[in-house]
């Protein structure tokens, strides 16, 4: 038993990293979960809208999950590494590879998002033999050197150093662009003449790949018009470009009218990168590329953990279980029910200025009211009010004005009213102080 008498929030300042921020100004310690509530040390239940950021993508204490684990657990083998066959992670491979659409796909498996768009990234710029890359302005791909380089968000970007030259494209965050005025067809029209515009003047032209996220999940969901990718595809086409879709958010169906957050696009990405839902909760992310791209390293390369056998066991069942039960059904469904509910309180409370997104994955933007001035006070009061009303939200945007809902796609009408109840109370605290 733990007999030190120090908050444990003292605690955890003293001894990890100062950037690593605490939501709430009282900050919650989960010491239980069933589906999509948690339970915190102080006996407090939440119905969590984040999900452990988008990674408990089926909820909590889900059985099939568990058994699957236990049963890894029981033959004794934690790990071997990928010295040795692992027959879990083989079969999530070829599950994961006829799910992409990929022609020839092959995948590689990593512990997290970040290296699954580190490994994007040598791929591309060794398949290509070029160290230029395009990424959307506002995007996060992850926390080290080289997905910093290609994160375009002051807020997430500790470093400028950088393995690869980037050019920033417009397009991911309509709501905030200088196009935002105009309609979807010429706000496609323009970000693209703006893409080639980045290509003639600020690359030689032989560029490795675009990254883009389908939704910026960190950047505040926002989500473009659907098209956008396709209208960019066909420029990266005619230099030979590879596109890489990281789907660490937006991957399993949670978009609800597709399983990958590209298909709303009509276009099948060179590679997509995912993590998160996956594994439920599981350290396991990866990547899925047509083979010619994921063979080309010449030289070994090795994640230790990567696709070991606890995490693939979870995993495989994580995805059946997604699968078997129509979760992105389910997303789609409640998508609509969440939207709708979002759209009558922001008709209420001039502090919203925006509702966005797709299926389970919903932004709600807070501004000034009466004009679109980023609001991040709003969004603390609703961070803060919400939890008071016994609901877990997510927070983001490059002004850490956007409220994030994302929660387990094994939610029920019932929980989404009750959802948009607390939202609506804490809407209406931010909307009062707001005025
Ligand atoms: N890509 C996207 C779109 C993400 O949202 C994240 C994590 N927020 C990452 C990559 C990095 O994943 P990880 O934190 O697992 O390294």
């Amino acid at each position: 038993m733990d007999d030190n008498q120090t908050p444990l929030v003292d605690r955890h300042r003293a001894v990890l990293p100062s950037w690593l921020a605490l939501y709430y100004a009282d900050p919650i310690e989960i010491v239980s979960a069933e589906g999509r509530h948690v339970t915190d040390s102080t006996g407090t239940t939440y119905l969590d809208f984040f999900a452990g950021i988008l990674t408990n993508a089926i909820g909590y204490d889900v059985a099939e999950i568990s058994d699957a684990i236990r049963r890894q657990l029981d033959t004794g083998v934690l790990h071997t590494s990928t010295l040795y066959l692992i027959r879990g992670q083989v079969e999530l491979a070829e599950k994961i590879a006829k799910l992409s659409n990929i022609p020839d796909a092959k995948v590689f498996f990593t512990n997290s998002g970040t290296e699954a768009n580190e490994t994007a990234l040598m791929l591309c710029t060794q398949f290509r033999r070029s160290n230029q890359v395009l990424a959307l302005r506002n995007s996060y791909h992850g926390r080290a050197f080289g997905t910093v380089a290609i994160t375009g968000n002051r807020g997430w970007s500790a470093s400028s150093l950088s393995p690869v030259k980037v050019s920033y494209v417009h397009g991911g965050y309509p709501y905030r662009s200088p196009f935002g005025h105009l309609s979807d067809v010429d706000y496609i029209r323009a970000c693209t003449d703006d893409l080639r515009e980045i290509l003639q003047t600020t690359t030689s032209g032989d560029v490795a790949c675009m990254i883009a996220e389908p939704i910026q999940g960190v950047g505040g969901f926002c989500t473009p018009p659907d098209g956008l990718f396709a209208a960019f595809k066909d420029v990266l086409d005619e230099y030979g470009i590879l596109l890489v879709s990281d789907e660490v958010q937006t991957g399993w169906g949670r978009t609800g009218e597709h399983f990958w957050g590209m298909d709303s696009h009509g276009v099948t990405a060179d590679i997509m990168t995912f993590a998160k839902g996956l594994g439920n909760g599981l350290a396991i992310g990866g990547l899925v590329a047509r083979a010619d791209v994921m063979d080309c390293l010449t030289a070994n390369s090795i994640s230790t953990f990567g696709g070991n056998p606890v995490a693939t066991a979870g995993a495989n069942a994580a995805l059946d279980f997604l699968l078997d039960n129509d979760l992105q059904g389910n997303a789609a469904k409640l998508g609509v029910r969440l939207t709708e509910g979002l759209h009558d309180i922001a008709a209420r409370h001039p502090v919203v200025g925006d509702v966005r997104g797709k299926g389970l994955m919903i932004g709600v933007e807070l501004v000034e009211p009466g004009g679109r001035t980023p609001n991040a006070k709003a969004a603390m009061t609703v961070l803060e009010q919400t939890r008071a009303h016994g609901l877990l939200v997510g927070k983001g945007g490059m002004h850490n004005n956007v409220i994030r809902l994302a929660p387990p796609m094994t939610l029920t009408e019932g929980e989404v009213d009750e959802a948009l109840d607390a939202l609506g109370h804490a809407i209406a605290a931010a909307d009062g102080e707001a005025r």
